[in-house]
């Protein structure tokens, strides 16, 4: 039985695809065994005179050039099998992008990724016009048992459960009377809360309840609570989550260097981003940063919180004052900037939430709680990437574009990256909630 199609109403989010060919840049496409059919029999071995498959650990992927692109990326930008045989003869995957969809119990919900410049920039047209296109992609989907979204641990949510859930947090979101980082900070305490509550015992009605209690408490609760600021760990653990997020090797890359060298690679560059210490590691599409020079960077809504906007981000430097600009004032932002990093901010965590990809199989089957805290983490890491990006360009202000750059590159691996559903994770995300430190990241972040 086909699953009827759930798109989230979400009337400021748009996309068309434009044809910037970031996506064929950007992404390795694994092949599924009717891809490989379709593309043998469009012979294109013999029209590119090379082979378009590579094999890596026991799959089969779209091969990719020196610079990472996909072999099928056109001088023009646009996608040679497209040009030739039109959208359905592209690999699943490709044709699905920027479009995620996860499949539940009750219907299919869709997602959008926001490592696309469109579905970003919201340019195009409304989500709810891509319902047909959406359908035959659903429809090409192979048939698996449908996945029953858990609330916390093996306790099966039920469909009310999951509404309660969902609607509250979007609600509190959307809310526009308050400031921004009133609403991320309170988005920490709430997923904070959730991770920190035995749900066992609070099923059905009892849920609600908690969740509109919660919901009502938020705004007056924020002011009594204690901000220190993160603890050290806090930050070497939000650093370890922004280097999981953007190391994505190419395959190439790989088997060019071989498994060994790969690794230590990536163990060491490892180690520099824990450390937070001298100058950052090799990051594509990010300038080299002093890791002090966090010190001189502002909150991206730091115009609204001035006495909490500029909070150390790194533990090794005892004397922020000595940095160059470590007492500037805060370059105003213009309200319309921030009004568009909000909206940006908005239109991903709720479409994250309403589009089924933060929990459940949009999110590598996790929980409710366990899959808000990693959207939680993911939202942090976006907002520390931002200023990270910023820095790189010499500047200390965040700007949009620093904003939709961070939040590109920290969604594109969301519930595609396999490492990001190792315990490792779920330990980190464990002890953040558990130490309250997402929320102090949240409080320092914004
Ligand atoms: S990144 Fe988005 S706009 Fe650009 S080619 Fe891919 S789908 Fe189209």
């Amino acid at each position: 039985m086909k699953l009827p199609i759930y798109i989230p109403e979400l009337p400021g989010q748009k996309y068309s695809c434009h044809g910037c060919g970031a996506c064929c840049r950007d992404f390795t496409v694994q092949l599924t065994p009717l891809d490989l059919q379709k593309l043998d029999e469009q012979g294109w071995r013999e029209q590119l005179g090379q082979e378009y498959v590579v094999q890596f650990r026991g799959h089969s992927w779209l091969k990719q050039t020196d610079d990472g692109a996909c072999v099928f990326l056109g001088d023009n930008g646009l996608c040679k099998v497209h040009a030739q045989f039109g959208l359905q003869a592209k690999p699943l995957a490709c044709q699905f992008f920027p479009f995620m969809l996860s499949p539940n119990v009750r219907d299919t919900h869709v997602g959008i990724s926001f490592a696309c410049g469109s579905v970003a920039a919201s340019k195009g047209a409304p989500l709810q016009t891509h319902r047909l296109d959406v359908r035959r992609m659903a429809e090409l989907l192979p048939a698996s048992a449908p996945m029953p979204v858990k609330l916390q641990g093996k306790l099966i949510a039920s469909e009310a459960e999951v509404a309660i859930i969902e609607t509250a947090l979007d609600a509190w979101l959307s809310k526009q009377h308050i400031s921004p980082a009133t609403r991320y900070q309170g988005f920490a305490w709430l997923v904070t809360s959730l991770l920190q509550a035995n749900l066992q015992n609070m099923r059905g009605e009892k849920l609600r309840l908690l969740v509109s209690t919660l919901t009502n408490a938020v705004e007056q609760e924020l002011p009594l609570l204690d901000w220190p600021p993160p603890p050290p760990r806090a930050w070497t653990l939000l650093r370890q989550a922004v280097f999981t997020r953007i190391e994505d090797p190419k395959i190439g890359d790989l088997l060019k260097r071989g498994k060994v060298a790969s690794v230590l690679g990536q163990l060491l560059r490892s180690r520099k981003w824990s450390s937070g210490r001298g100058i950052s590691p090799k990051t594509a599409g990010f300038g080299a940063v002093d890791f002090a020079r966090f010190d001189t960077t502002f909150g991206v809504f730091a115009n609204e919180c001035a006495g909490h906007a500029r909070i150390p981000m790194t533990t090794n430097i005892t004397e922020p004052a000595h940095l160059p600009n470590a007492h500037a004032s805060p370059v105003i932002l213009a309200n319309q900037d921030i009004a568009a990093m909000d909206d940006l901010l908005q239109r991903w965590i709720r479409s994250s939430i309403l589009g089924g990809r933060a929990w459940g199989s949009g999110l590598y089957g996790l929980p409710i709680d366990q899959g808000l805290g990693l959207i939680l983490v993911n939202l942090l890491a976006a907002l520390w990437l931002a200023r990270f990006h910023a820095a790189g360009r010499g500047e200390q202000r965040v700007s949009l574009l620093d904003l939709q750059v961070a939040v590109g590159r920290v969604d594109r691996t969301s519930g595609r990256a396999v490492w990001l559903a190792t315990p490792g994770e779920r330990l980190r995300v464990k002890w953040l909630s558990h130490s309250d430190s997402l929320r102090l990241l949240a409080r320092a972040l914004v």
